[in-house]
């Protein structure tokens, strides 16, 4: 029988014992450039840390098993992941995203991958029609991030796949935002995963990471060309801190969606809030996708208040949750959407998808959420 995730956050699918000779327990950190060959045409499989790296190796392995993967590779940042995946493709190919995107992706995609002869199109992924009647001869991948920041839309993972493989395009999911704990895009017929592993699986608002998963070997093959020849790969210790913070992903995702279950209530209920975005409400559009494609609903929520001076005044007032972006860590965080996380994107396209002035997005921590209440109840005073 397979282990539950909670173990193989700790130990992968296959317990490793023995890692080196000194019975280590904690995987040990490979500081090194370099290894030296045992004799001439032989290696120990290890050449150059470009190339690969023990510590780098394990965080790939966890990763790996952790969404259900035949491979996963760890990128020193979520964006560049996203930049490396974009070389499996080539001018003139066309790509169908999800409009309520990642700000940092929008940004690759309108002023790097345009300019290198990517077309895109931006759709909204949750209306499975604006996919299929925007397939084209040249379309390669649909790529889509569900549920989306900051309006927490949700995309059918499983139908746009099917719909995907009809056609040879292949499937790309962003999963930064609910963690493999919560959702395993490839167990849906995703042919890729991204992870700003910044985010949940380091949990700590420690270090910037990033992944792709896949479950095709065609494509693990082209990656691990592109990871080595691009110099993007994750540094040693940086593999270790996101080794370190995976073993508590479980147990820190069940305390954030916890927290964030109660939080969502009680905005629900405030005077000054007119709007909550979390997927775990069952007043959600999408809760019959929610409820079958993933097993939690995570630590993200979006809420719109009244007026901009209410929102610019909750951002004052805060003194346990801190006003900064990035989300996933064990700190609550609060951000403002429109001139934050999204300030690159053009404001009709912003305002179009409702991040106005009004918008908020909380990053709910593992605090006690009496107390992340209770800080929320006065920022929202007066
Ligand atoms: C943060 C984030 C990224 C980018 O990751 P970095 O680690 O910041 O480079 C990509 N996608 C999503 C959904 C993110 O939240």
């Amino acid at each position: 029988m397979g282990k539950s995730i909670d173990t193989v956050c700790i130990h992968g699918k296959d317990v490793r014992r023995f890692v080196d000779n000194t019975g280590s327990i904690s995987f040990p950190i490979y500081q090194t450039a370099a290894y030296a060959h045992p004799a001439v045409g032989e290696s120990t499989g290890f050449d150059y840390t470009r190339l690969q790296n023990p510590t780098r190796e394990e965080v790939e392995r966890i990763v790996a098993d952790l969404e259900d993967g035949i491979d996963a590779l760890a990128f020193s940042s979520g964006m560049a992941a996203i930049t490396t995946l974009f070389e499996l493709f080539k001018p003139g190919d066309h790509i169908i995203v999800t409009d309520d995107l990642y700000g940092g992706t929008i940004r690759l995609l309108d002023h790097v991958n345009k300019k290198n002869g990517l077309q895109i199109t931006y759709v909204d992924t949750s209306d499975l029609e604006q996919i299929t009647s925007n397939i084209k001869e040249n379309t390669v991948a649909i790529y889509i991030e569900t549920p989306t920041n900051p309006m927490m839309k949700v995309t059918d993972i499983e139908k746009v796949a099917k719909e995907a493989h009809e056609k040879d395009i292949i499937l790309i999911v962003d999963n930064t935002f609910l963690s493999p704990y919560y959702q395993k895009p490839l167990l849906l017929g995703a042919d890729v995963v991204i992870h700003s592993g910044t985010k949940y699986l380091s949990g700590h608002n420690d270090t910037i990471a990033g992944f792709l998963v896949t479950s095709r070997e065609d494509l693990s093959e082209k990656l691990r060309f592109l990871i080595k020849t691009t110099g993007a790969g994750l540094s040693p210790f940086d593999s270790w801190l996101l080794l370190r913070g995976i073993k508590t992903l479980a147990l820190r995702m069940d305390k954030h969606q916890a927290n964030a279950i109660e939080i969502a209530n009680f905005l629900q209920e405030h005077k000054k809030v007119e709007q909550v975005y979390y997927i775990g409400l069952p007043k959600h559009p999408s809760y019959d996708i929610i409820k079958k494609q993933c097993t939690g609903f995570g630590g993200m929520i979006s809420f719109t208040v009244d007026s901009e001076e209410t929102a610019k005044n909750v951002l004052q007032k805060v003194k346990l949750i801190q006003f900064a972006e990035s989300l996933g860590g064990v700190e609550s965080l609060i951000t403002y959407p429109i001139y934050q996380t999204h300030a690159d994107v053009p404001i009709e396209k912003r305002l179009a998808q409702g991040i106005d002035e009004r918008l908020l997005r909380i990053s709910v921590g593992i605090e006690n959420a009496k107390d992340l209440i209770a800080d929320l109840a006065q920022a929202l005073e007066g």
